[in-house]
């Protein structure tokens, strides 16, 4: 794609995310997030260069790697994958804005103590399973509001800002529809959230009118 044809794409993804948003309400503010795993260096700078700020990666040493190369740029790095516990080091290392994925407690405890090491704080999202399915990590719903409390309690240095969720594996839209709503309910019971992670390239729509305030989008920004 050329610069221009990519800029046009962006755009009417753009205009997607406006009409979804005005349905919720004018005040309903949505950020978009590209998941960039899918892609090299190279078309994150593209995308960059059309005016996109915040992109996430699902695994550590890409990030790493997509940092150093594109160190000069202001690019604000979200980390949405699994987190091994051996690789907490590497992760801080590129000082990322917000992780996306607190899925369990012994997680937070161990990024909270290498934080505490290096006298460093962490903007966090505790993931929440919401649509029950074994292949996904994350809290259950009936467990996030203890772990919640828990982790803000017992991990200072994590500071926790809201969830995150993916929506069912399913085509069902209503059943997605369900899982997203699980998702909402939580996040306004919890104190002091702000951010609601929900919603990927195909089903951002509906996942925006249930209350999503932040999207992830891979594969409809950068594979066509
Ligand atoms: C890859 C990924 C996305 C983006 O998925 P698409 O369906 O390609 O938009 C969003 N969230 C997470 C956690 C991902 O790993």
């Amino acid at each position: 794609m050329t610069t221009l044809e990519q800029k046009r794409h962006f755009d009417r993804i753009i205009e997607r995310v406006e009409k979804a948003r005005l349905r919720v309400n004018n005040h309903h503010i949505v950020k978009i997030v590209a998941a960039s795993k899918y892609v090299d260096s190279d078309a994150i700078k593209a995308l960059y260069t059309i005016g996109q700020r915040a992109f996430g990666e699902n695994k550590v040493q890409n990030l790493v790697t997509k940092n150093e190369v594109l160190e000069e740029l202001s690019i604000e790095w979200h980390f949405i994958g699994s987190l091994q516990k051996n690789k907490i080091n590497h992760l801080l290392s590129v000082r990322p804005h917000l992780i996306h994925s607190i899925d369990s407690i012994e997680l937070a405890h161990a990024l909270n103590e290498r934080l505490e090491r290096e006298n460093m704080n962490l903007r966090a999202l505790v993931q929440i399973n919401s649509a029950y399915e074994a292949s996904k990590s994350g809290f259950l719903p009936e467990e996030i509001s203890d772990a919640y409390a828990q982790i803000m309690e017992e991990c200072p240095r994590l500071q926790l800002q809201g969830v995150m969720s993916i929506g069912a594996h399913v085509d069902d839209p209503t059943i997605i529809k369900k899982s997203f709503e699980t998702t909402q309910r939580i996040f306004e019971t919890l104190p002091n959230a702000t951010i609601c992670s929900m919603g990927m390239s195909s089903d951002f729509e509906l996942a925006i009118e249930c209350g999503s305030n932040l999207i992830r989008l891979g594969s409809i920004l950068f594979l066509k």
